[in-house]
């Protein structure tokens, strides 16, 4: 066991504490250290805490920016007490041996704030696995402009606010901002005079100017049934978050009011695919070229750090330009011939990582005639769609390659961006 512990995050020590190595594990030694780590977590912009167990390692790792990583230096013997001390504080004792998953919540005070956190443990082959979700208090409802959205995707989404029938599907994986993303929108449209009815699993604890209904998960009610009772308040705006069952889509679609518009997630990585999503699930071409105005697809990118990054030319650096040249080739997308960008160098500020905060990546498609002729006619349906749609790759690229060469990000952060999603 080593004589001193600390915490490092990629390699990178933020605080040492000399006691916690010791075998003796005093309460108070415990107490100090789980502190410390929350503290760190949030002083580095965490959103998740996670103490994994394995065989032969315990692992401790924070989420920064959407990126795992290993928080190295907390003895295997240790980080169980962490795990216990994290525990005891959410009033969630430690019962191994019922084998459950459980979940609770807590507030705390570090570095200043009032900090809510949820916790969840999940029982495995060699031990219990914590999972910590950090939210600040008082933050302000995300706007729709916070979002950086393209000009013309931000006037496309406008638009379909004012209008008053149909569905947009907003796919994204989980953590790609897709919650983020309604939260913008309801917020708009709350402040467009619009009444907004979110349905949700659960508490998100995302801020928001509307009306939540978490209805469905403490009642387990099934979705349509939920909307029948909110058609009671004719609201304007429906939102339905992450909860509807495959077999409830083609209900919730053919319940559409004319006097309302539905925003739907999905788990889709493309506007194609989602489409082909809703084939699947039953949805005839008739109900998709009804009732489906539009798409958003959801992606998040980490920003380079503004304290560090250095402007170049995308050749001077070839792990970038091979990123980029291997994300157009794949997309049948002509490489810039010439492109300056900038590049992560990594500074205290940004704990080396060379990024700081996500931003938007998103494809916002307004279904036209012509696109959803492509799709119901089958010419999407081969094997590289992208080539018959010019929106489905190209139009993304597009907009990654604008995003790179304005030095928001990284080549190799689109890259992943779209790999992971497609
Ligand atoms: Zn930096």
């Amino acid at each position: 066991m080593p004589s001193h512990a600390g915490i490092a995050v990629d390699g990178m020590i933020l605080e040492a504490y000399p006691n916690a190595g010791s075998s003796n594990l005093e309460e108070a030694h415990i107490v100090r250290l789980t502190d410390t780590i929350l503290t760190v977590l949030v002083a580095c912009r965490g959103s998740n805490l996670f103490i994994e167990r394995g065989k032969y390692k315990n692992h401790l790792r924070f989420r920064i920016d959407g990126v795992r990583c290993e928080v190295s230096v907390i003895p295997q013997e240790v980080l169980i007490y962490v795990k216990k001390r994290i525990q005891v504080m959410a009033s969630l004792e430690a019962q191994e041996e019922l084998r459950l998953p459980r979940a609770a919540r807590m507030e705390c005070v570090l570095l200043g704030n009032q900090i809510r956190l949820r916790i969840a443990t999940l029982p495995t082959m060699w031990g219990e696995k914590l999972v910590l979700w950090v939210n600040e208090d008082g933050q302000s409802p995300i706007e729709l402009h916070e979002l950086n959205l393209e000009n013309s995707d931000l006037e496309t989404i406008t638009r379909w606010l004012t209008d008053t029938y149909g569905i947009i599907l907003v796919t994204g994986s989980r953590g790609s901002g897709r919650t983020t993303t309604l939260r913008a929108i309801a917020n708009r449209a709350t402040d467009a005079a619009k009444s907004v009815v979110i349905l949700e699993p659960d508490f998100e604890d995302k801020v928001s100017k509307s009306t939540h209904l978490y209805l469905v998960y403490r009642t387990n009610l099934s979705v349509t049934t939920v909307l029948e009772r909110v058609e009671a308040q004719s609201p304007d705006i429906v939102i339905i978050d992450s909860y509807w069952r495959p077999d409830e889509a083609v209900r919730i679609a053919a319940t559409a009011k004319p006097n309302r518009l539905t925003f739907l997630t999905m788990t889709a990585g493309t506007p194609f695919a989602a489409l082909n999503q809703l084939r699947d699930l039953g949805f005839d071409d008739q109900l998709v070229s009804n009732v489906v105005k539009g798409i958003i697809c959801t992606r998040l990118v980490r920003k380079l750090c503004p304290n560090c990054k250095v402007t170049m030319d995308l050749r001077e650096c070839p792990e970038e330009f091979e990123a980029l040249r291997e994300t157009c080739a794949e997309a049948n997308y002509a490489m810039p011939e010439k492109l300056t960008c900038c590049f992560r160098v990594g500074c205290e500020y940004c704990l080396g990582t060379g990024f700081y905060g996500r931003t938007a990546f998103n494809d916002v498609l307004n279904l036209t005639s012509d696109i959803l002729e492509d799709v119901l006619l089958g010419n999407a349906r081969p094997e590289h769609p992208e080539q018959y749609l010019p929106y489905a790759a190209g139009s993304t690229l597009a907009n990654g390659i604008r995003k790179i060469s304005r030095g928001v990000t990284t080549a190799s952060e689109v890259a992943r961006a779209l790999k992971r999603y497609n």
